[in-house]
């Protein structure tokens, strides 16, 4: 991507929104194309890789950090016992976040492999009755070892 292109991406965000961000938004996506030409990458590349597209940087924007920072991710860990919540995984372990995205306390995260993360997010879209049962039952510290049973 283009030095010019990326002006023309942060020219698509709102336009009601103070200058003062969109050039906190300017030194973030320059940040990511100087992290790309170490790595000999295009900053679209690493922006895929890491997050950071222009959403992300955005959303960082208005609402602070997107993700939890290290401490909170090793208690949540800690918590639920280094395991995927839904099931038996130990690897690649991510933290699902229940209800708001912004919110980085531990009762607000669940540790799931990539596979139920995936799952969760589906379930918490299509089935609110069902994700709010399992999450519940996920925080109350209860190996969910058959899924369709819990949700009944
Ligand atoms: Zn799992």
């Amino acid at each position: 991507m283009t030095f010019s292109e990326l002006i023309a991406t942060w020219d698509t965000f709102p336009p009601d929104q103070p200058v003062a961000d969109r050039d906190k938004y300017i030194e973030l996506a320059v940040r990511c194309i100087k992290a790309g030409r170490r790595e000999g990458i295009s900053f679209a590349k690493v922006g895929e890789r890491m997050g950071h597209t222009p959403a992300w940087a955005w959303q960082r924007l208005s609402y602070g950090n997107s993700r939890p920072g290290k401490q909170i991710r090793r208690d949540v860990l800690g918590r639920d016992r280094h395991q995927c919540a839904l099931g038996e995984e130990i690897d690649n372990l991510h933290l699902h976040h229940i209800k708001s995205s912004r919110n980085h306390s531990a009762g607000n995260l669940l540790t799931v492999c990539p596979r139920h993360h995936k799952y969760l997010h589906k379930l918490k879209r299509d089935d609110q009755s069902s994700y709010k049962k399992i999450v519940a039952l996920a925080l109350n510290g209860e190996q969910i070892v058959n899924l369709r049973a819990a949700m009944r």
